[in-house]
């Protein structure tokens, strides 16, 4: 039994009773991967509490709430292809793995890029496929897609995640005219439009890009 099971455990019960998070695959994947991996050493014994931690370069690992809720809006299935904006630390593409068929996720910087590569290595993970770039702009090769999740703030809804969706699909975004502040969204794409609904306040570093905030 590893050292953070118990404090794993508390967290999984916050999700489901406090957050209200009742997709009982969530919560079974949020209850075996190891958190306390994808933090900095320093930041371990805080690995399962209420709130986002740093890590490298100024970056954020999402709060435990926001990571279950994003996955429990994409309403995954063994058949479903994903795709990642904003990997980071890799822990949110590793909850995707496990619960999807394939995930592509783009990391905006190198080094984050390269650590969030390396983890899928350790996990021998093999369903995720990770590149360095700006995902503001979506990934067109393996499009389309059935679930979108972008970890990351944006100003306004890039319009190329929004054709690289599947009829069907749903898309899960942080918009927010302030850098800092957003309010969670999840857009489905139907056979005549698409479909948006609020999922609350959220504070997510910006998604800098072509289609998100321009790097000032
Ligand atoms: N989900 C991640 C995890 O589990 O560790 C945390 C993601 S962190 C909140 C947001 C990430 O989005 C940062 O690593 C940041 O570098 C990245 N990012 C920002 N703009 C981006 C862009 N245009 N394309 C890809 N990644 C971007």
């Amino acid at each position: 039994m590893d050292e953070y099971k118990i404090a794993r455990e508390k967290m999984v019960a916050r999700l489901r009773d406090h957050y209200k998070i009742s997709d009982p695959r969530v919560l079974e994947v949020m209850a075996t991967v190891p958190r306390h991996l994808f933090v900095p050493e320093a930041l371990k014994f805080q690995a399962y509490r209420d709130n986002a931690l740093p890590i490298s370069s100024n970056q954020t690992i999402s709060q435990p709430y926001i990571v279950a809720k994003m996955t429990e809006l994409l309403e995954l299935t063994p058949s479903s292809k994903v795709l990642e904006i904003g990997a980071g630390s890799g822990y949110q593409s590793i909850i995707l793995a496990r619960l999807a068929r394939a995930v592509y996720a783009i990391e905006r910087l190198p080094v984050l890029a390269e650590v969030a590569k390396a983890r899928m290595s350790e996990f021998a993970i093999k369903n995720v496929t990770i590149q360095q770039g700006d995902g503001s702009n979506g990934w067109e090769i393996y499009a389309p897609y059935d679930a979108i999740l972008v970890a990351a703030g944006s100003p306004t809804v890039p319009k190329p995640l929004l054709e690289q969706l599947k009829t069907g699909g749903r898309l899960v975004i942080p918009i927010g005219d302030d850098p800092k502040t957003q309010v969670l969204f999840r857009i489905v794409k139907e056979e005549n439009g698409y479909r948006s609904e609020d999922h609350g306040n959220c504070s997510f570093v910006p998604l800098i890009g072509e289609h998100g905030w321009k790097n000032s």
